[in-house]
C-alpha cells in the first residue's frame, strides 16, 4: 500500500513505443506547489483583497485549514452550500458554512438529494488544486455571516439593515478576488520570492525529461506567462548536475523541443489564439504572428493544439499530454484533439487507501496486482502484463456475470428476483463508486450507474468489455 503514490494507473492499454511526443502542463504538474503553504498564501491574499473591497475586518482572523476542503466540491450559489456529489449528481455531503446538513434537511433543499450538475449558472465546480483556498474561504464566509449578530440569515443570502448580500454575489466577489490575486495581485511575486517554501523540487526531473527526449519530442504548454514560467522552471532545474550526476548543468529550455506559454487552455485545444514569439531577454512578446519553422530555444506565446501538431509534425494520437486540470488539460485535449492524456491526481494515493480498505475483495484485486509492476523511466522493454490481464479477465467475468444475470431478469420481468438482484447490484455499485447507501433509487438511474461503472470502473490495463448497451436497457425498461 505504501507504494501507491509511486505508481501510474491506466484505464486502457497504451503502447508507449508509438508515442512521438510528450507534452507537459507546468502548474501543479511539473511544478508541484507545497501544501498547505501555497494554499495558505493564496487564502491570505484573497482574504486581504476581500477586506480591501469592503468586506469586514474580522475576516483577517481566518486561518486556512487544509483538512477541510477537498478538490471537486460544488458550490451552490443559490443556497450557499458546499456539496459533494457523485458522478451523476447525487448529493453525498451537504455543508452550510461548517454545519453539515442531515439527510432530511438536505432533501428539503434538493429534491431526491439530486442536482443538475450541468446548470453551471447555479453550480460552480471547484475543479483544481488552485480552487482549494477559495473552497475553504466560501465555508468561512457563510459561517461568519451566519453567526455574526450584525447580519440576519435569509434563504438566499444575508441581510444587514437595508442591504442584502446574496450567496451568489458573495461567491462572485470571492471568484473575482481569487482571479485578482492570481493575475494582478502579489501571489506570483511572493511565490518566486520564496520558491523553496512553495515549490517542490525533485532532483530526478532532469533525468526523466532527458530519457523521454531520447525516444520522443518533449514540449511544455502552460497557461502561465513567460516571466513566471522562466523563474519556476529555472528553479526546478537548478542543480549543479545535468540529467545525471557527473554531467554538466543544462538550462531548462534545453530539455524541451517546444515551449509554449500563455496557452489559454482550454481555448488552446479549440480555436486557440495568435501565435507569437517571446523575446526571452525582455520577456515581451514580438509583434506579428510567428510563421517560421520549429526552432530549438524559441519560446512561443499563445497558439493552439493544431499549431503544436504542425510544429512537431505529429498527429493527436501520437501525443501524450500530462496535466492536472481534468477539464482544461485532459477532457478538452482528448475529446477535441484525440490526444492521449495523463492526469496528475495527488489525492489518488489516499483515495486508493480508502478504496482498498473498504471495498469488497473482487473490486480491488486488480489494483493490487497492478501495483506489483516495477518499472522506471529507463526501461525500454515492454512490461509483462499478462498476469494483470488474467486478473482483469477474472474481475471482468465477475462483473459480466452480474450484469448478464441482471439483464436476464429484466427480460424475464421476474420482479421478485429482479428486486433481489437490484439490491445485490446496489451493494456492488456502492463498493465500486464509494458512495454511501441511499435507500431509494430509481431503477433507471441504477441501470445508468450499473452501466457506467461497468464501462469505467477499472483502474488498470484494459477496461472490461461493454456488456450492456444502454439503448437496449432503455428499450427493456420502456
Ligand atoms: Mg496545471
Amino acid at each position: 500500500h505504501n507504494h501507491f503514490c509511486n505508481k501510474v494507473f491506466v484505464n486502457r492499454s497504451l503502447a508507449m513505443e508509438k508515442i512521438k511526443c510528450f507534452g507537459f502542463d507546468m502548474d501543479y504538474t511539473l511544478a508541484v506547489y507545497k501544501s498547505p503553504e501555497y494554499e495558505s498564501l493564496g487564502f491570505d491574499l484573497t482574504v486581504e483583497r476581500l477586506v480591501s473591497i469592503g468586506y469586514p475586518q474580522e475576516l483577517l482572523g481566518f486561518v486556512y485549514d487544509p483538512t477541510f476542503p477537498t478538490r471537486g466540491l460544488v458550490f451552490d450559489t443559490m443556497y450557499g452550500n458546499l456539496l459533494k456529489v457523485d458522478a451523476y449528481g447525487n448529493i453525498l455531503v451537504c455543508v452550510h458554512g461548517f454545519n453539515f446538513l442531515r439527510g432530511p434537511d438536505t432533501r428539503e433543499l434538493y429534491p431526491n438529494k439530486f442536482i443538475q450538475r450541468d446548470d453551471t449558472e447555479r453550480f460552480y465546480i471547484l475543479n483544481t488544486l488552485f480552487n482549494l483556498p477559495e473552497t475553504y474561504l466560501l465555508a468561512c464566509l457563510v459561517d461568519f455571516f451566519s453567526n455574526c449578530d450584525r447580519y440576519s440569515s435569509c434563504e438566499k443570502g444575508f441581510k444587514d439593515g437595508d442591504l442584502f448580500m446574496s450567496f451568489k454575489s458573495m461567491f462572485q466577489d470571492v471568484r473575482d478576488a481569487v482571479d485578482w490575486v492570481h493575475f494582478k495581485g502579489t501571489l506570483k511575486k511572493k511565490t518566486v520570492e520564496n520558491l523553496e517554501k512553495y515549490v517542490v523540487k525533485d532532483a530526478k526531473l532532469p533525468l526523466l525529461l532527458s530519457r523521454m527526449n531520447e525516444v520522443a519530442k518533449v514540449f511544455l504548454a502552460t497557461n502561465s506567462d513567460y516571466k513566471y514560467t522562466d523563474k519556476i522552471m529555472t528553479y526546478l532545474f537548478d542543480f549543479p548536475h545535468g540529467p545525471k550526476h557527473g554531467t554538466s548543468h543544462r538550462p531548462w529550455q534545453s530539455y524541451f523541443d517546444l515551449i509554449l506559454v500563455d496557452a489559454r487552455k482550454p481555448l488552446f485545444f479549440g480555436e486557440g489564439t495568435v501565435l507569437r514569439q517571446v523575446d526571452t531577454t525582455t520577456g515581451r512578446l514580438k509583434i506579428g504572428t510567428y510563421t517560421g519553422p520549429l526552432q530549438h530555444g524559441i519560446v512561443y506565446s499563445g497558439g493552439s493544439s493544431d499549431i503544436v501538431c504542425d510544429l512537431l509534425g505529429a498527429k493527436g494520437k501520437d501525443i501524450v499530454y500530462i496535466g492536472d486540470h481534468i477539464f482544461g488539460d485532459i477532457l478538452k485535449s482528448k475529446k477535441r484533439q484525440g490526444w492521449r492524456t495523463f492526469l496528475v491526481i495527488p489525492e489518488l494515493a489516499q483515495e486508493l487507501h480508502v478504496w482498498t480498505d473498504k471495498s469488497c475483495k473482487c473490486c480491488h484485486i486488480s489494483v493490487k496486482s497492478a501495483i506489483g509492476l516495477h518499472l522506471d523511466s529507463s526501461s525500454n522493454e515492454r512490461p509483462d502484463i499478462s498476469a494483470i490481464q488474467r486478473r482483469v479477465k477474472v474481475d471482468t467475468l465477475n462483473h459480466t456475470l452480474a450484469f448478464r444475470t441482471f439483464q436476464l431478469y429484466l427480460i424475464l420481468l421476474d420482479v421478485k428476483r429482479l428486486n433481489f438482484y437490484l439490491s445485490f447490484l446496489f451493494c456492488f455499485m456502492n463498493s465500486i463508486c464509494d458512495t454511501p447507501s441511499r435507500n431509494v433509487f430509481p431503477v433507471n438511474k441504477l441501470v445508468m450507474v450499473a452501466y457506467k461503472s461497468c464501462k469505467c470502473n477499472s483502474m488498470v490495463i484494459n477496461s472490461p468489455p461493454r456488456v450492456l448497451s444502454i439503448d437496449n436497457i432503455n428499450r427493456l425498461l420502456e
